[in-house]
Protein backbone atom coordinates (compact mmCIF):
# COMPACT_ATOMS: atom_id res chain seq x y z
CA UNK A 1 0.00 0.00 0.00
CA UNK A 2 2.71 2.11 0.95
CA UNK A 3 4.44 1.74 -2.41
CA UNK A 4 1.44 1.81 -4.29
CA UNK A 5 1.57 5.71 -2.86
CA UNK A 6 4.72 6.17 -3.96
CA UNK A 7 3.92 5.37 -7.71
CA UNK A 8 0.65 7.04 -7.37
CA UNK A 9 2.54 10.17 -5.93
CA UNK A 10 5.53 9.71 -8.87
CA UNK A 11 3.26 9.41 -11.71
CA UNK A 12 1.12 12.55 -10.13
CA UNK A 13 4.47 14.73 -10.30
CA UNK A 14 5.19 13.57 -13.71
CA UNK A 15 1.77 14.91 -14.69
CA UNK A 16 2.24 18.02 -13.05
CA UNK A 17 5.86 18.58 -14.23
CA UNK A 18 4.51 17.74 -17.84
CA UNK A 19 1.25 20.06 -17.53
CA UNK A 20 3.41 22.81 -16.75
CA UNK A 21 6.86 22.48 -19.20
CA UNK A 22 4.30 25.01 -22.29
CA UNK A 23 4.68 27.63 -19.81
CA UNK A 24 7.90 27.19 -18.02
CA UNK A 25 9.45 27.57 -21.82
CA UNK A 26 7.08 30.28 -22.50
CA UNK A 27 8.93 31.93 -19.38
CA UNK A 28 12.12 31.53 -21.13
CA UNK A 29 13.80 35.44 -22.11
CA UNK A 30 12.31 36.73 -25.97
CA UNK A 31 15.00 35.72 -28.42
CA UNK A 32 17.12 38.77 -29.48
CA UNK A 33 15.55 39.06 -32.23
CA UNK A 34 12.46 40.58 -30.61
CA UNK A 35 11.90 44.10 -30.98
CA UNK A 36 12.53 46.40 -27.66
CA UNK A 37 8.74 47.29 -26.49
CA UNK A 38 7.90 51.08 -26.93
CA UNK A 39 9.77 53.22 -24.28
CA UNK A 40 8.79 54.27 -21.44
CA UNK A 41 10.96 55.28 -18.65
CA UNK A 42 14.58 55.41 -19.54
CA UNK A 43 16.82 55.08 -16.39
CA UNK A 44 14.50 54.76 -14.08
CA UNK A 45 13.95 58.16 -13.82
CA UNK A 46 10.81 60.52 -14.30
CA UNK A 47 10.43 64.48 -14.93
CA UNK A 48 8.64 65.73 -11.72
CA UNK A 49 5.78 67.35 -13.12
CA UNK A 50 3.84 70.25 -11.92
CA UNK A 51 -0.04 70.66 -12.00
CA UNK A 52 0.11 72.68 -15.24
CA UNK A 53 -0.15 76.28 -15.08
CA UNK A 54 -0.78 76.88 -18.67
CA UNK A 55 -4.21 75.82 -19.98
CA UNK A 56 -6.22 76.77 -23.00
CA UNK A 57 -10.04 76.24 -23.44
CA UNK A 58 -11.23 73.53 -25.39
CA UNK A 59 -10.90 73.33 -28.77
CA UNK A 60 -8.83 76.71 -28.96
CA UNK A 61 -5.25 76.84 -30.38
CA UNK A 62 -2.49 76.71 -27.33
CA UNK A 63 -0.27 79.50 -28.06
CA UNK A 64 2.29 81.52 -25.87
CA UNK A 65 4.00 84.31 -25.87
CA UNK A 66 7.53 85.49 -25.13
CA UNK A 67 9.38 88.27 -25.47
CA UNK A 68 12.78 89.33 -24.10
CA UNK A 69 12.39 91.93 -21.78
CA UNK A 70 13.62 95.57 -22.52
CA UNK A 71 14.05 96.40 -19.25
CA UNK A 72 16.57 93.83 -18.21
CA UNK A 73 20.51 94.03 -18.93
CA UNK A 74 21.43 93.95 -22.14
CA UNK A 75 24.69 91.24 -22.45
CA UNK A 76 27.52 93.35 -24.58
CA UNK A 77 28.80 90.00 -25.49
CA UNK A 78 25.82 88.75 -27.43
CA UNK A 79 23.80 91.25 -30.14
CA UNK A 80 20.15 90.67 -29.63
CA UNK A 81 19.27 89.41 -32.78
CA UNK A 82 21.53 86.44 -32.07
CA UNK A 83 19.94 85.74 -28.51
CA UNK A 84 16.37 86.23 -30.10
CA UNK A 85 17.97 83.27 -32.40
CA UNK A 86 18.81 81.38 -29.66
CA UNK A 87 15.65 81.80 -28.07
CA UNK A 88 13.55 80.94 -31.06
CA UNK A 89 15.20 77.69 -31.49
CA UNK A 90 15.27 76.94 -27.56
CA UNK A 91 11.55 77.47 -27.45
CA UNK A 92 11.13 74.74 -30.77
CA UNK A 93 12.69 72.17 -29.05
CA UNK A 94 9.54 71.77 -26.81
CA UNK A 95 7.63 72.72 -29.57
CA UNK A 96 8.49 70.03 -31.70
CA UNK A 97 7.22 67.51 -28.83
CA UNK A 98 3.63 69.56 -27.72
CA UNK A 99 1.20 71.07 -29.57
CA UNK A 100 1.71 74.55 -28.16
CA UNK A 101 3.08 77.17 -30.68
CA UNK A 102 5.56 79.67 -29.25
CA UNK A 103 5.71 83.22 -30.63
CA UNK A 104 7.97 85.97 -30.11
CA UNK A 105 6.39 89.35 -29.74
CA UNK A 106 8.40 92.82 -29.83
CA UNK A 107 10.32 93.66 -26.71
CA UNK A 108 8.26 96.98 -26.47
CA UNK A 109 5.08 95.12 -25.73
CA UNK A 110 6.68 92.68 -22.85
CA UNK A 111 3.85 93.53 -20.43
CA UNK A 112 1.89 91.15 -22.42
CA UNK A 113 4.09 87.98 -23.43
CA UNK A 114 3.22 85.21 -21.44
CA UNK A 115 6.75 84.72 -20.67
CA UNK A 116 9.36 87.05 -20.05
CA UNK A 117 12.78 86.71 -20.77
CA UNK A 118 15.84 88.72 -19.40
CA UNK A 119 19.14 89.30 -18.12
CA UNK A 120 19.77 90.46 -14.56
CA UNK A 121 22.19 90.87 -12.15
CA UNK A 122 22.37 90.72 -8.12
CA UNK A 123 19.29 91.70 -6.64
CA UNK A 124 16.24 92.78 -9.67
CA UNK A 125 13.09 92.38 -7.78
CA UNK A 126 11.87 88.92 -7.26
CA UNK A 127 13.08 87.90 -4.25
CA UNK A 128 15.86 85.32 -5.67
CA UNK A 129 18.91 87.12 -6.40
CA UNK A 130 22.14 86.09 -9.02
CA UNK A 131 25.08 85.41 -6.95
CA UNK A 132 27.80 87.09 -9.71
CA UNK A 133 29.97 84.78 -12.13
CA UNK A 134 29.34 80.69 -11.68
CA UNK A 135 27.42 78.91 -9.27
CA UNK A 136 24.05 80.38 -10.31
CA UNK A 137 23.25 80.73 -14.08
CA UNK A 138 19.78 80.98 -14.12
CA UNK A 139 15.96 80.92 -13.17
CA UNK A 140 12.88 80.52 -14.01
CA UNK A 141 9.07 80.73 -12.75
CA UNK A 142 6.19 78.84 -13.90
CA UNK A 143 4.12 81.92 -14.17
CA UNK A 144 6.25 82.79 -17.10
CA UNK A 145 9.83 84.29 -16.27
CA UNK A 146 13.37 83.58 -16.66
CA UNK A 147 16.10 85.19 -15.67
CA UNK A 148 19.64 84.54 -16.76
CA UNK A 149 22.67 85.73 -14.68
CA UNK A 150 23.74 88.69 -16.73
CA UNK A 151 27.36 88.34 -15.34
CA UNK A 152 28.01 84.81 -16.69
CA UNK A 153 30.13 84.43 -19.67
CA UNK A 154 27.04 83.08 -22.28
CA UNK A 155 27.78 82.29 -25.58
CA UNK A 156 25.54 81.63 -28.54
CA UNK A 157 28.58 79.81 -30.44
CA UNK A 158 30.80 77.48 -28.20
CA UNK A 159 32.79 76.91 -31.39
CA UNK A 160 34.08 80.47 -31.40
CA UNK A 161 34.70 80.67 -27.96
CA UNK A 162 38.94 80.81 -27.41
CA UNK A 163 40.14 77.76 -25.68
CA UNK A 164 41.76 79.95 -22.62
CA UNK A 165 38.24 81.50 -21.79
CA UNK A 166 36.76 80.01 -18.82
CA UNK A 167 33.44 78.96 -17.41
CA UNK A 168 31.38 79.46 -20.62
CA UNK A 169 28.06 78.61 -20.87
CA UNK A 170 25.71 77.80 -23.78
CA UNK A 171 23.11 80.25 -23.75
CA UNK A 172 20.25 77.95 -26.17
CA UNK A 173 21.02 74.72 -23.48
CA UNK A 174 20.15 76.70 -19.90
CA UNK A 175 17.43 78.73 -21.87
CA UNK A 176 15.91 74.67 -23.13
CA UNK A 177 16.22 73.90 -18.92
CA UNK A 178 14.51 77.10 -17.73
CA UNK A 179 11.55 76.55 -20.48
CA UNK A 180 10.82 73.51 -18.91
CA UNK A 181 10.22 74.72 -15.73
CA UNK A 182 8.20 77.72 -16.71
CA UNK A 183 6.12 74.16 -18.91
CA UNK A 184 5.70 73.06 -15.15
CA UNK A 185 8.61 70.45 -15.41
CA UNK A 186 10.83 69.86 -11.98
CA UNK A 187 14.68 68.56 -12.07
CA UNK A 188 15.12 65.58 -13.56
CA UNK A 189 17.46 62.76 -11.85
CA UNK A 190 18.68 61.84 -15.55
CA UNK A 191 22.46 63.68 -16.53
CA UNK A 192 21.07 63.09 -20.32
CA UNK A 193 17.99 65.25 -19.75
CA UNK A 194 17.69 69.27 -20.81
CA UNK A 195 16.10 69.31 -16.99
CA UNK A 196 18.69 68.03 -14.95
CA UNK A 197 19.28 70.46 -12.39
CA UNK A 198 23.23 70.66 -13.19
CA UNK A 199 25.05 71.87 -16.61
CA UNK A 200 28.85 72.09 -17.14
CA UNK A 201 31.01 74.84 -18.79
CA UNK A 202 31.09 74.32 -22.33
CA UNK A 203 27.77 71.55 -22.16
CA UNK A 204 25.36 71.74 -24.86
CA UNK A 205 22.64 69.86 -24.82
CA UNK A 206 19.60 71.16 -26.61
CA UNK A 207 17.73 67.60 -27.26
CA UNK A 208 15.03 66.53 -25.14
CA UNK A 209 15.76 63.20 -23.94
CA UNK A 210 13.04 60.58 -23.05
CA UNK A 211 11.52 61.65 -19.68
CA UNK A 212 11.71 65.58 -20.59
CA UNK A 213 9.66 64.50 -23.61
CA UNK A 214 7.41 62.36 -21.55
CA UNK A 215 7.00 64.61 -18.79
CA UNK A 216 5.89 67.34 -21.26
CA UNK A 217 3.26 65.28 -23.72
CA UNK A 218 2.07 64.23 -19.95
CA UNK A 219 1.12 67.45 -19.50
CA UNK A 220 0.30 69.40 -22.64
CA UNK A 221 -0.36 66.45 -25.10
CA UNK A 222 1.78 64.79 -28.25
CA UNK A 223 2.26 67.24 -31.31
CA UNK A 224 0.19 65.58 -33.85
CA UNK A 225 3.48 65.93 -35.74
CA UNK A 226 6.34 64.40 -33.41
CA UNK A 227 7.22 60.24 -34.23
CA UNK A 228 9.60 58.75 -31.69
CA UNK A 229 11.03 56.97 -34.31
CA UNK A 230 12.07 59.94 -36.12
CA UNK A 231 13.09 61.80 -32.91
CA UNK A 232 15.51 59.04 -32.36
CA UNK A 233 17.27 58.93 -35.97
CA UNK A 234 17.87 62.51 -35.82
CA UNK A 235 19.48 61.40 -32.32
CA UNK A 236 21.81 59.46 -33.06
CA UNK A 237 22.84 61.58 -36.58
CA UNK A 238 23.39 64.56 -34.26
CA UNK A 239 25.05 62.61 -31.52
CA UNK A 240 27.94 63.37 -29.93
CA UNK A 241 25.79 64.28 -27.83
CA UNK A 242 26.82 66.32 -24.11
CA UNK A 243 30.71 66.17 -24.07
CA UNK A 244 30.97 67.54 -20.89
CA UNK A 245 30.68 65.07 -18.57
CA UNK A 246 33.68 62.99 -20.25
CA UNK A 247 35.25 66.25 -19.55
CA UNK A 248 34.53 66.04 -15.79
CA UNK A 249 34.84 69.48 -14.97
CA UNK A 250 32.55 71.72 -12.24
CA UNK A 251 28.96 71.67 -12.85
CA UNK A 252 26.84 74.68 -12.42
CA UNK A 253 23.35 75.38 -11.01
CA UNK A 254 20.28 75.46 -12.81
CA UNK A 255 17.27 76.46 -10.95
ZN1 LIG B 1 14.98 86.56 -11.24
ZN1 LIG C 1 16.31 73.90 -13.12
Amino acid sequence: MFLCRLHLLAILLLYVLISYMPSLAAARPAPETTPPPPPQHYGGGEVILDPPHWVWPEGQPKVMTYALSHNSTTIASIPRHAVLATLRSAFATWAEAIPIKFIEISDDDDADADIKVGFYSGEHGDRAQFDGPRHILAHASVIGAIHFDATEHWTVDLAREKRSAKNVFDLETVATHEIGHVLGLGHSPLRRSVMYALIGERERKVRLNIDDIQGVQELYGVNPSFDWGVYYKKDVESSPGSSFWGLGLACFLLL
